[in-house]
């Protein structure tokens, strides 16, 4: 999921309180920002097919394919934790 940059520190505050849930990952790919949340989507089938995909919300029909993270090197920058945001903003 596309972010904004975090440029003020409630922005910040919060992307790092994300980042301590080890289901969050946060990846910059030509200067965007991503939001990652791990796990299975519940309305997969057992044939990973979308069961309601013709209302699925905006989030995924906006999806972009080359931002997966199923597609090799998909990101310049991987953060996962509030100590690497702090590390890469040069807190
Ligand atoms: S398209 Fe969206 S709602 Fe459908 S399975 Fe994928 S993540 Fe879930």
């Amino acid at each position: 999921m596309h972010i904004t940059k975090p440029r003020t520190r409630d922005d910040i505050d919060e992307l790092k309180w994300e980042l301590q849930y080890d289901t969050v990952r946060v990846f910059i790919r030509n200067y965007r920002w991503h939001r990652i949340i791990q796990g299975r989507c519940m309305y997969l089938d057992e044939h990973n097919f979308c069961t309601i995909y013709d209302r699925r919300p905006k989030r995924c029909r906006e999806h972009n394919p080359p931002d997966c993270e199923h597609y090799g090197e998909f990101y310049d920058v991987m953060i996962s934790t509030p100590e690497e945001l702090d590390e890469h903003l040069g807190k």
